[in-house]
Parts: C-alpha cells; sequence; structure tokens
C-alpha cells in the first residue's frame, strides 16, 4: 500500500476488475479496506464499494450522481446524499479532488496529482492535461504575504460547427 494523500495517488493499475454485480465482502476486504484504514476510515460496505468504483479502473473523473448510478447496479443499497457525502469526505482527505464546472457541477478527480483539464462541452467530460503541456506566463504580481497554492486550469472545448 502506497496511498499518501499529500503526493502521488493511489493507483489501481495491477488490480484484477471485480464484477460489480457479483460483490461480496470478502472480496472487497483487502485492498479497499487497507486503502479506508491509511485515512482513518472504517471500512463499511458502502464505502467499500464507491472506493472500488472509485478506484478499481484507472483515474477518472465522476459526479456523485455518475457514481449513484454505478452504485445503484451493485448489490449494495446507497443513497445519492450518502454518495454525495462519501465523495466530499474523500475529498476532504485528499484522496480525491474536486473540480468544479460552472460553479455547479461538481467532478471528484481520482488523480490528486497537480493537473490541468481540457472540457468537453457537448459530452460533459473531463480529460487530463499534464501540469507541463501548459505554459503558464505573464501572472499578476501576487499579494504581498501570499504564495500560489496551486494552479489548475480547465480549457473549454467546443465541437467546431461544420461548414
Ligand atoms: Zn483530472
Amino acid at each position: 500500500m502506497n496511498f499518501r494523500p499529500d503526493s502521488s495517488h493511489f493507483t489501481y493499475a495491477d488490480l484484477e476488475p471485480i464484477d460489480i454485480h457479483r460483490l461480496d465482502r470478502g472480496q472487497l476486504r483487502s485492498r479497499e479496506s487497507e486503502m479506508l484504514h491509511s485515512v482513518g476510515l472504517r471500512p463499511t460496505a458502502q464505502r467499500l464499494v464507491l472506493t472500488r468504483l472509485l478506484f478499481g479502473n484507472g483515474d477518472r473523473h465522476v459526479t456523485a450522481e455518475m457514481l449513484y448510478e454505478e452504485a445503484s447496479r451493485s448489490n449494495v443499497q446507497i443513497s445519492l446524499a450518502t454518495v454525495y457525502n462519501t465523495l466530499n469526505h474523500f475529498a476532504e482527505l485528499g484522496m480525491v479532488r474536486r473540480v468544479s464546472i460552472d460553479g455547479s457541477k461538481t467532478y471528484f478527480d481520482t488523480n490528486v496529482g497537480d493537473h490541468h483539464h481540457f472540457y468537453l462541452e457537448n459530452k460533459h467530460e473531463l480529460i487530463d492535461v499534464p501540469l507541463d503541456h501548459i505554459a503558464l506566463g505573464g501572472l499578476p504580481e501576487i499579494p504581498e504575504g501570499y504564495e500560489i497554492s496551486r494552479i489548475d486550469m480547465v480549457v473549454r472545448l467546443r465541437r467546431k460547427s461544420r461548414g
């Protein structure tokens, strides 16, 4: 287990996929519960399922509604409110990062390393852009007593109109 909330992000790249329709607690007991323990959370069935859905298949950008849809297909009952609260809790613990679009739509990003995003307006989808792929210049002077904590940029893309 090498989950470090403050640096690189947790990855499940080497993990075998699990059929979410046939989840049993034994299957979920290992990595998911270890991950939850590492941030001081008790591994409830609901948290285990959400952890698996979130981190079980590479980096993702999901809304609470998207994750709720996926969780509804598992054999564990989870309300939208619980999904929402759990995601916000995970964000506070540094397991995921919030990315807000239009101030109303919030995505939760499992890649907590510094990076930027493309936002596909027609598909409502975020794509990671590595930090060094956007060159920033000419930043205004920072107010005294402050330093930059993070710059994350969302570059909005729309489909070209034909003709
Ligand atoms: Zn991202």
